[in-house]
C-alpha cells in the first residue's frame, strides 16, 4: 500500500516523502480514502498509530480541492491539551509545506491577544482545546460559519476531562452541512453516544482492538517499599544514564517532588503537568526532544498525545488508579515496530491496582525483586486479596500522593532474578466504571 493509491494529491505526497514516510499506517490506509470520499469517520485509534495524519492528510486536501471563500477558519480539530494542538498544528504545517494553507492554535494558560490577531489575520484550520475555543465565542473573535470539517481528537480524553458539555456547544454553533471525524483511542458506550448525536453514516474504523498493547514491550514490575522507591527509581535510571526516560507519576505534586529529587541526585529531570505554565510545559518537552534533559516526569493527562518517538523505556513510579491509563502510558515506548521496556515500581498498597492490570493486558509481566530494594511485604496478587487502596473520592485539591516519598539511604546497587513470574491476564475490562471513577486529573 502507498500513499499514491491512496489518491493523495502530488503536493502532500511530496512533503510526505521529505518527512521520510514511506508507506501508510493502517489507520491511514482506512480513514484517508473515507474522509477523501467525504464520508463521516468513527476511528478507534491510540496515539502513536498516525492518527494525526489520517485526518490531516485528507483534511488539507479537501480543503484544497473546494474553492476558498474570505479566510474564516474551515476546519477545526479540538483537542483535549494544549501540547496536542501544537502537536497537531506541527504536524499539518509539515504536511500543509506545498499547499497554500494556514492554520493556528487556541488554547488557554496564555494571553488570547495573539490567538484573536492570528483569527483576524485569517486562517484556514483552527487547531482548539474546547474552553478556550468557548472564550472565543463568547467574545465573537472567532467565526465558526465557515467550518466544513470538525475533527474530535482524542475523544474519548476530552470525555473524562469533563469537556462534554463545551464540546456540545461548540458542535451546535458549527454549520450542519459539514464532515466530521471523531478519534479515540476506544470505542466505550459515551463515545459511541456521542458519535450517534454528531455524526452522519459514519465508516467505522478500528485498527487495533481497544486496550491492546503492542506486543514488542516487554513488562517489567519491581516490588519495593513506598518509602525507598525514589531510591529505586535512581537505581534504575543509572543502569542507563543517557537514556530518555519518561517517568509517570499519579499526581502533579509527586511529579515536582520526583524532579527536585533527582535534580539534587544530578540527574537531569523536569516535570509536565496541568499545573505548570504553557511556557514550562513547552520548555520541558522541548528540552526533553533535545536531550538537554534525560527525565521527564509526567502525570497521564499532561503526557497524553506527546508526541515522542520511540522511547526506549518508560518508568511507572506509581501505578495508575485506572488500568487503561497503563495502557496509555506505556504506549509511550515500542512505537512503530521498536522494541519497548515498561518498568513499574509497586509498592505493598498497589497491589489491587497492579491485579487490575494485569487482568486487562494479554501479556506477561515479570515480577522480579532489585537486590538492595526486596519490599518488606509481598505484593499481594491473589484474585481474592482485599484492595486497601479503592480510588480515592476525595475532593480534587485534596489529593495528595499516596506513596509518601521518603528519604530512604541508597541500597547496595545489582539485580537479581529474585521470585520472577511470568502471568498473563484474562483481558477483561472495566472501561466505563473505571473512567466513571478516574480520581486524577490536571
Ligand atoms: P500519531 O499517532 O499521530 O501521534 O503519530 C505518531 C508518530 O508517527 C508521529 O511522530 C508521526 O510523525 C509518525 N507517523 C505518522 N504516520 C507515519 C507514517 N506513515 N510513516 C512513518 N511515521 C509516521
Amino acid at each position: 500500500m502507498s500513499f499514491e493509491s491512496l489518491g493523495l494529491a502530488p503536493a502532500l505526497l511530496r512533503a510526505l516523502a521529505e518527512q521520510g514516510y514511506s508507506a501508510p499506517t493502517p489507520i491511514q490506509t482506512e480513514a484517508i480514502p473515507a474522509v477523501l470520499a467525504g464520508r463521516d469517520v468513527l476511528a478507534a485509534a491510540q496515539t502513536g498509530t498516525g492518527k494525526t495524519a489520517a485526518f490531516a492528510l485528507p483534511l488539507l486536501q479537501r480543503l484544497g480541492e473546494s474553492a476558498r471563500g474570505p479566510r474564516k477558519p474551515r476546519a477545526l480539530v479540538l483537542t483535549p491539551t494544549r501540547e496536542l494542538t501544537a502537536q497537531v498544528n506541527d504536524n499539518l504545517r509539515s504536511y500543509a509545506k506545498y499547499l497554500n494553507c494556514s492554520s493556528t492554535v487556541i488554547f488557554g494558560g496564555v494571553g488570547m491577544g495573539n490567538q484573536v490577531q492570528a483569527l483576524r489575520r485569517g486562517v484556514d484550520v483552527v487547531i482548539a482545546t474546547p474552553g478556550r475555543l468557548i472564550d472565543h465565542m463568547q467574545q465573537r473573535t472567532i467565526d465558526l460559519s465557515g467550518i466544513e470539517l470538525l475533527v474530535l481528537d482524542e475523544a474519548d480524553r476530552m470525555l473524562d476531562m469533563g469537556f462534554l458539555p463545551a464540546l456540545k456547544r461548540v458542535i451546535q454553533a458549527l454549520p450542519k452541512q459539514r464532515q466530521t471525524l471523531l478519534f479515540s483511542a476506544t470505542f466505550a458506550p459515551p463515545i459511541k453516544a456521542l458519535a450517534l448525536d454528531f455524526l452522519i453514516d459514519p465508516v467505522e474504523i478500528s485498527v487495533a482492538p481497544p486496550n491492546t498493547v503492542n506486543t514488542t514491550i516487554s513488562h517489567h514490575v519491581h516490588p519495593v517499599d513506598a518509602a525507598v522507591k525514589r531510591d529505586l527509581l535512581l537505581h534504575v535510571l543509572s543502569q542507563d544514564s543517557r537514556r530518555q526516560t519518561l517517568v509517570f507519576s499519579r499526581t502533579k505534586h509527586g511529579a515536582d517532588k520526583l524532579v527536585k529529587f533527582l535534580e539534587a541526585a544530578g540527574v537531569r529531570s523536569a516535570a509536565i503537568h496541568g499545573n505548570k505554565s504553557q511556557n514550562a510545559r513547552t520548555r520541558a518537552l522541548a528540552d526533553f526532544k533535545s536531550a538537554r534533559t534525560t527525565v521527564l516526569v509526567a502525570t497521564d493527562i499532561a503526557a497524553r498525545g506527546i508526541d515522542i518517538d520511540q522511547l526506549p523505556v518508560v518508568i511507572n513510579f506509581d501505578l495508575p488508579m485506572v488500568a487503561e491509563d497503563y495502557v496509555h502510558r506505556i504506549g509511550r515506548t515500542g512505537r512503530a515496530g521498536a522494541e519497548g521496556l515498561a518498568i513499574s515500581l509497586v509498592s505493598h498498597d498497589e497491589s489491587g491496582l497492579l491485579r487490575d492490570i494485569r487482568r486487562l493486558l494479554k501479556q506477561d509481566i515479570a515480577i522480579t525483586n532489585v537486590e538492595g530494594f526486596e519490599p518488606s511485604e509481598p505484593l499481594r496478587l491473589d484474585a481474592g486479596a482485599p484492595r486497601p487502596q479503592q480510588r480515592p473520592q476525595q475532593p480534587r485539591g485534596q489529593r495528595g500522593p499516596r506513596n509518601a516519598p521518603a528519604g530512604g539511604k541508597p541500597r547496595p546497587h545489582g539485580t537479581h532474578q529474585g521470585n520472577g513470574r511470568g502471568h498473563t491476564g484474562n483481558g477483561s475490562r472495566r472501561g466505563n466504571q473505571a473512567a466513571g471513577n478516574r480520581s486524577h486529573v490536571d
